[in-house]
């Protein structure tokens, strides 16, 4: 996510006028980093089927995930992220109203630091799944929308939101269940593997529904309601926008499918926001490679506040072209190379704030004060007493530490290794070791990063 500016998070205030093209030298990846990984083939299997109630503000359904573990486990845990000190501040609130499998025999909410009725929510299975054994269990659920404001979850006039709507699959692959607290600050903390996903929004018939995946388009109304549907075979996450929104649907020279999405009386049109899209796209994938979805859906909420990213879907609040950017970047940055984001929120953040440098100039002055900065930027995100020491720290320190170690290391060699890092390292959950592992070439760049805290000796290749 990245909050409008006022909070110091950004290197550059706005995009320059005159935006040069990205000309930096295509990357040469060398090694095993010439192709880009494949996501899992067991990976979960999710299925959304919601419905966002008439009154606007309440959304039912059912989620129902196949899921067949790489260790052994007896039980399932989802992450609530609406029930989270933020989201539940602004009146959002998810109940799961009733749980199903074969193979269940209880359930209940685990606290983990947010509000009722929980943060996680546990799925008792009656023996151990084995290592690649699977099971099905549907979750009912019932969502209610908070307040107006700049949060994953929310409605007013016009439009009404949800992302990280449903419970999320809290399993971190050669890890295991991920039972995080959640922290009172305006980041994530959740961890989530890919998932081959389906979601289908019935909506009242005068709204248009935005959200992560391909969508086709609806059937004619049936009852006042029209049905949506879409398929993102690589989702973490879901994020779904409805609302009376004027669309732009427009295509990349790479063939990614951007549609944009504005209200009435907004401050950019669904053309201009579709093609700031594109360009920021362009501008990505010539420093990180091709673009990891098909599509692309960017609804413009009523708010001002920033933006948060989600896979293969932008809420964005505010027309700004550097958060759409920032949020672009997350498509690399968190969608495809996935991470912690509660122990490793740099993995996601410091990268897509490094990535803003391909449209922008860089101020090497407010670099070198970031990277000034006390504090390990590498630190997890219950390592952060106010928000501006986080963002002043994971965002500022971590993007500068990034910038300076591509400077010290030389702009071609560590754009290739970042390329191997992504490339490596997509559609899993990555940590520092690997982008360790992807500069192991390149001491100048892994000691700038050490230095700043981003990687410690535990992290650098013997
Ligand atoms: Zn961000």
């Amino acid at each position: 996510m990245l909050l409008l500016p006022g909070c110091g998070t950004s290197f550059v205030d706005t995009l320059a006028a005159e935006r040069s093209p990205t000309t930096a030298p295509p990357p040469q990846p060398d090694g095993d980093c010439a192709t880009r990984a494949e996501p899992d083939p067991d990976r979960p299997v999710v299925d959304l089927d919601l419905r966002l109630d008439d009154d606007r503000r309440t959304v039912t359904g059912t989620q129902s995930v196949v899921f067949t573990p790489d260790l052994p486990t007896d039980e399932l845990v989802f992450r609530l992220v609406p029930n989270g000190p933020g989201p539940a501040a602004a009146g959002n609130r998810l109940v799961v109203d009733a749980v199903r499998g074969d193979d269940v025999v209880g359930s209940g909410y685990e606290d983990a630091g947010a509000e009722d009725p929980g943060g996680l929510f546990v799925v008792r299975l009656a023996d151990e799944l084995a290592a690649g054994e699977a099971t099905e269990v549907a979750l009912d659920l019932t969502l209610t929308l908070g307040e107006d404001g700049f949060e994953r979850v929310g409605a007013a006039a016009g439009v009404s939101w949800w992302a990280s709507g449903a419970p999320l699959l809290a399993w971190e692959p050669g890890v295991g269940w991920a039972r995080d607290p959640f922290v009172d600050l305006p980041g994530e903390t959740a961890t989530s593997p890919v998932a081959d996903t389906t979601i289908r929004v019935s909506a009242p018939e005068a709204l248009t529904v935005l959200m992560t995946g391909d969508q086709a388009d609806p059937a004619p109304p049936v009852d006042g309601r029209r049905t949506w549907t879409s398929v993102e075979p690589v989702a973490r996450d879901v994020s779904v926008a409805v609302g009376e929104f004027d669309t732009t649907t427009a295509t990349s020279p790479g063939g990614v499918e951007v549609t944009a999405g504005v209200l009435p009386g907004a401050e950019v049109s669904a053309p201009e926001l579709a093609e700031w899209t594109l360009e920021a796209i362009e501008e990505l994938e010539g420093r990180f490679g091709p673009f990891p979805y098909a599509t692309l859906t960017v609804p413009l909420l009523p708010d001002e506040g920033g933006g948060i990213e989600y896979p293969s879907s932008i809420l964005l609040a505010g027309a700004d072209r550097l958060v759409l950017l920032h949020e672009v970047a997350h498509m690399w940055f968190y969608g495809m190379v996935g991470n912690s984001q509660f122990r490793d929120p740099w993995l996601d953040e410091a990268f897509a704030s490094y990535a803003e440098s391909v449209a922008s100039p860089v101020d090497a002055g407010e670099v070198a004060e970031a990277l000034a900065r006390p504090g390990e930027v590498g630190a997890a995100m219950d390592g952060f007493d106010t928000a501006a020491g986080y963002f002043g720290r994971v965002y500022r320190k971590g993007g500068a530490a990034l910038l300076t170690a591509r400077e010290t290391a030389g702009a071609a060699g560590f754009d290739a290794a970042l390329r191997c890092y992504v490339d490596a390292n997509a559609w899993t959950i990555a940590t520092p070791d690997d982008v360790a592992a992807a500069l192991t070439h390149l001491p100048a760049a892994l000691d700038v990063l050490t230095d700043a805290g981003a990687l410690d000796e535990e992290d650098l290749p013997r």
